[in-house]
């Protein structure tokens, strides 16, 4: 078959246009992608003829060379992995497959400069390749195919691939270098970078010369290795290999088991939030191997949901190596590994739970860190303390263990309130009768605090109370001091009477009216009566079409307001149950539009609120 000519889909045109003009300090790095994908390709390899053995026909111990040709100024990589067909090289090499290198090119501002610090965040992969060549040639044979295909390119929109020949399977990718980028063909530079970058790999690499050949890396993979031989630069470079990541990880957990439960682990807790933590389809971040051996990427069974943000890997000695996805579900020596690991890894996150960087990671994790309040009932407690909050007496996130200590004398609850926007939070009305006794209250902003608080209840013996449902128990909380003096008491019965009257008018619409002891400032508020659904619950399971009722709330009143006052003072008039009913009904409304509701009727509570404008101004009621 001839040549033929493809174009690069046009965002890797983009990238690339970006990457060769790189004037980037650590052009180095592209070594540091090629011998990654290299040793993928063999890790692929090693397990699929495992698998599957009549694949193995054709292929080679794993193993990565370096080739270099001083004189026409290449430098190839050559692997033993699994190789690519033809479809493969166009689809993988053609187009943008990793959606953190399309997130990269969202961000991209067109400004050279800033451009290449996101290069170093995100790393381009493969066309990394074209930072140090002006043409890459690549040959591959994949495990299983007789034909090998060429793959070769300028990085100038478009790329050939034609027919090719190569004895063994696996891949080789020659790099053309550009002038001034002679470095890259020296043995000394070449086992600088590997030992820089990809020591940690279990795979030999080998440096070939015109002259001789010799294994560069210690080729010991190095969760294998004890913790004392592994400095931080390799810690860090693996992290950055098993997590294609480009930040330095946060935390790290290595363990290495030995008796009934052998295994190796090496995890690491990331300090840049991954953008696809919340998608349903997101890839797992722990690899799993047996004996060395990569077997999975997507092993659910490794880690629990809510330690999804983990990456690294685990190593089992006890499992079989052809092992099958069937038998690693619900497997007993999965089950005791991931029981182990979560306490490691949990006790870890508590020993760094006293750093100043704990906050960074509580922003990124936190939420899913919440989901094992709600999953995993073991570790309600580590992780009721490793949470945190922000509060309406605290920017910064404090502990539970920090809100028991500044709660009031009489308090014996934690309060709460829930809703998306913190701003908004903090302008509840259900909040001014807490504020004005200076009682601090949680503000509860991730979706997931609606179902763990119900599941999980307490905090030692402390009960967690939504301020928004219930009767506000602020009665046996002592004052502050600087409270205004207390205003004069209603005589008795007189709001009962405006209380009734809004009964009558509101009827199905509210579950209740009553006095509140709860507002200072506003009017009214609404609460959802103890025993029902906390209001922010029930938002939110109507919005994920789990739920299509709203059930009527309690409307409470102000009795220290004036306009609540003033209708008090209006129940006895004569004449006047018609403009009570209808303030009745638009204090209902205002309240619903206070909670971020919608009004089941806005056109009624326009007409209402014109008449008593036209009315407040002097003119003649709205017909
Ligand atoms: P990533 O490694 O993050 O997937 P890359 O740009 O580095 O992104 O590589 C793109 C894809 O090309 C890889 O996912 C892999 O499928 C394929 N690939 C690259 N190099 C090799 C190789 N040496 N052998 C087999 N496949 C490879
Ligand atoms: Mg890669």
């Amino acid at each position: 078959m001839a040549e033929e000519k493809l174009p690069f889909q046009a965002e890797v045109s983009r990238l690339l246009e970006i990457v060769a003009h790189a004037l980037y300090s650590d052009k180095e790095v592209f070594l540091r992608e090629l011998i990654s994908n290299a040793s993928d390709a063999c890790d692929r390899l090693r397990y699929l003829t495992v698998t599957e053995p009549e694949l193995a026909k054709g292929t080679q111990p794993a193993k990565i060379t370096l080739i270099t040709d001083t004189k026409q100024r290449t430098l190839e990589i050559a692997d033993t992995g699994i190789g690519m067909s033809r479809e493969e090289l166009v689809e993988n090499l053609g187009t943008i497959a990793r959606s953190g290198t399309g997130r990269f090119l969202d961000q991209l501002t067109g400004d050279a400069k800033q451009d290449m610090s996101l290069i170093g965040q995100f790393g381009v992969g493969f066309y990394a390749a074209f930072m140090v060549s002006d043409k890459v040639a690549v040959v591959s044979r994949k495990a299983g195919h007789d034909q090998a295909w060429r793959w070769v390119s300028d990085g100038k929109g478009a790329f050939t691939i034609a027919e090719a020949e190569r004895d063994e399977i696996g891949t080789s990718v020659t790099l053309h270098l550009r002038d001034g980028e002679h470095e890259f063909v020296e043995p000394e530079r070449l086992k600088q970078i590997v030992q820089r970058y990809s020591d940690h790999i279990g795979i030999p690499i080998a440096l070939k010369t015109k002259d001789a050949e010799e294994t560069i890396n210690s080729a010991a993979a190095l969760w294998t290795r004890s913790k004392s031989e592994i400095t931080p630069e390799q810690l860090t470079a693996f992290y950055k290999h098993v997590a294609h990541a480009n930040d330095e990880p946060w935390a790290s957990v290595h363990v290495r088991a030995e008796g009934t439960l052998e295994y190796s682990a090496l995890l690491y807790v990331p300090s840049q939030k991954p953008f696809d933590l919340f998608h349903p389809d997101r890839k797992h971040g722990v690899k799993l191997y047996v004996r060395r051996v990569f077997i999975t990427d997507d092993c659910k069974e490794l880690v629990p949901g809510y330690l999804r943000f983990l990456r690294g890997v685990v190593d089992s000695s006890d499992l079989p190596l052809n092992v099958s996805r069937e038998m690693l579900q619900s497997n007993p020596l999965l089950t005791k590994i991931r029981s182990n690991l979560v306490k490691r890894v949990l006790g870890e996150i508590e020993k760094k739970s006293g750093e100043e960087s704990y906050a960074t990671f509580w922003d990124n994790f936190g939420p899913v860190l919440k989901e094992g309040l709600y999953e995993d009932v073991e570790h309600h407690d580590t992780l009721l303390k490793l949470a945190r909050f922000r509060t309406t007496a605290s920017d910064a996130p404090i502990s539970l263990e920090t809100y028991v200590g500044r709660m009031k004398p009489g308090q014996d609850a934690i309060y709460t309130i829930s809703g998306e926007d913190q701003q908004q939070l903090l302008a509840s009305p259900q909040l001014e009768g807490y504020r004005a006794k200076g009682v601090e209250v949680l503000l509860l902003t991730d979706p997931i605090d609606e179902f763990w608080v119900p599941m999980v209840q307490k905090f030692g013996d402390k009960q967690f109370r939504s301020v928004t449902r219930g009767a506000a128990d602020l009665g046996k909380i002592a004052d502050t001091d600087d409270k205004q003096p207390a205003e004069e008491k209603l005589p008795d019965g007189e709001i009962a009477k405006l209380i009734a009257l809004f009964k009558l008018t509101l009827g199905d619409e509210v579950k209740d009216v009553r006095e509140s002891n709860r507002l200072t400032d506003s009017a009214v508020c609404l609460v959802a009566d103890e025993g029902d659904m906390d209001m922010r619950l029930e938002k939110l399971l109507r919005q994920h079409k789990q739920l299509d009722k709203v059930s009527a709330r309690v409307l409470e009143l102000n009795p220290r307001h004036p306009v609540i006052r003033c209708l008090i003072g209006r129940v006895a008039e004569p004449g006047a149950s018609d403009s009570l009913a209808d303030a009745a009904r638009l204090l209902l409304d205002q309240a619903r539009i206070l909670e971020g509701e919608t009004l089941p009727d806005p056109r009624a509570f326009a007409r209402r609120l014109d008449g008593v404008l036209a009315k407040g101004m002097g003119g003649a009621a709205v017909a």
